[in-house]
């Protein structure tokens, strides 16, 4: 059978994998014109952990992900008022067999790619213009005026899918906001040498966290409540920073102060995407353009990862009923994404709304090094995963 997969991202990518793995003919397809290997730390564990395991990337993930140690929490003046060992975080995790751990969102990217086979046909710089989606064959016309058919088509485009507008409708009926956003930048060198120590600023209404790489970069990220459109544009991006992040001193303006004509500013909005299905006819959605968690939740790469390798092996087990692979996709994911999407609403929280909450987190980070604390904080990553609940999990 021959799939289509649109997007090169952790879902697209992790779907070529799987299926490759059992025997389906890919061609992916990705906007950008290379591999987007941009981002800052992502939240890694549960059901990532356990697919990159059955892929066999696992250790040099763990290799990739090795240089935190602590997380400070730092007033307006850079003074540390709290602080969070990263190995507390991976005590709490071990104890509930999640092996937690921090990983740098294009390391993963770039790991799950080169672990491809060589028979996964790439497209860059290519995007679906029309898919003629019907019982018989996917018709798909592409941005250079081609058109080829497929068997399958799979949306992995991210949180603004393409696909899904084509097939399902506008964006504005499946997004649920958050009234936030997210900018990511990369300072080249600022980490001054100090590779092991993260620092978050909070105040009301957004913080900022600085994470720094294995070679000295320093990922800036900032999260702050707005309404406002998300900015297009580079320079549009750093006035809504200037604009948000002006009034607290020392900190922000040393991280903004270093932001050039020159830096690339990825921004987006904290925004869920809710479904009440994820496939019609021959085109199937997956990870962000399907069921994003958001941004922050935490959540979105492994939940990618889990979204891609169970559509792909209800394709192989349904040997091209491919009716009956989506209905079993759909039963078997829906029920848990609905769950972590109303737990995952909630994490606007990280973003204090006042005083109070504020001070809540100065006293978190404070006692910390309490596993009682470690366990209330973390307690979303401790759930059994879709794995341990039962779904076959099967090795490459
Ligand atoms: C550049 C970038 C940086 C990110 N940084 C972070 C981060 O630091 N922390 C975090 O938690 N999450 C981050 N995310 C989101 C995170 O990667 C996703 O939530 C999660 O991994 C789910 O992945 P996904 O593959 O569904 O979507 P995405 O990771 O968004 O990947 C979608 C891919 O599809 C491509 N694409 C988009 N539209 C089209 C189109 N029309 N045709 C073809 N290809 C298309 C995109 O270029 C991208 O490569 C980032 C996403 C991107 C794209």
């Amino acid at each position: 059978m021959k799939v289509l997969v649109s997007g090169a991202g952790i879902a697209g990518l992790t779907s070529a994998f799987w299926l490759t793995h059992y025997g389906f003919d890919v061609t992916v397809i990705e906007r950008a014109p290379e591999i987007r290997d941009e981002g800052y730390m992502v939240d890694f564990y549960g059901e990532g952990v356990q697919i990159a395991k059955a892929m066999g990337i696992l250790e040099k993930l763990y290799a990739l992900s090795a240089n935190l140690k602590t997380v400070d929490i730092v007033n307006n003046n850079s003074k540390i008022v709290g602080s969070m060992k990263i190995s507390d975080i991976q005590k709490a995790m071990t104890d509930s067999n999640s092996g937690y751990m921090p990983l740098m969102r294009g390391h993963l990217e770039r790991t799950i790619y080169e672990a491809l086979p060589d028979q996964v046909k790439f497209h860059f710089a290519t995007t679906i213009t029309h898919i003629d989606n019907s019982p018989d064959a996917a018709k798909v016309t592409f941005s250079n005026g081609d058109t080829e058919e497929f068997d399958i088509v799979i949306g992995a485009e991210g949180i603004h899918s393409t696909t899904r507008t084509l097939i399902f409708g506008e964006e504005e009926k499946f997004k649920v906001s958050m009234d936030a956003q997210v900018a990511i930048v990369r300072l080249a060198g600022a980490a001054n040498g100090n590779i092991n120590v993260a620092k978050t600023n909070m105040a009301i209404g957004n913080f900022l966290a600085t994470v720094p790489t294995k070679n000295g970069d320093l990922i800036a990220v900032f999260a702050y409540n707005s309404t406002a459109p998300t900015p297009r544009n580079h320079d549009d991006a750093l006035a809504m920073l200037r604009k948000i992040y002006s009034p607290q001193k020392q900190f922000t303006n040393n991280i903004i102060n270093q932001i050039t004509d020159d830096t690339y500013i990825y921004i987006d909005e904290v925004a869920q995407i809710r479904m009440p299905k994820w496939c019609e006819n021959r085109v199937a959605l997956v990870g962000d353009a399907s069921a994003c968690l958001t941004l922050l939740s935490g959540q979105g790469s492994l939940m990618a990862m889990a979204e891609s390798y169970i559509l792909a092996r209800e394709l192989s087990l349904a040997k091209g009923d491919y009716k009956t692979a989506f209905k079993n996709y759909e039963k078997n994911l829906m029920p848990t994404i609905a769950q972590k999407a109303i737990d995952s609403a909630k994490v606007t929280i990280l973003i204090p709304k006042n005083w109070l909450s504020y001070q809540m987190f100065k006293l978190i980070f404070r006692f910390m090094k309490f596993p009682m604390v470690q366990k209330m904080v973390f307690k979303q990553y401790m759930k059994p995963t879709i794995f341990d609940q039962g779904y076959p999990l099967e090795n490459a």
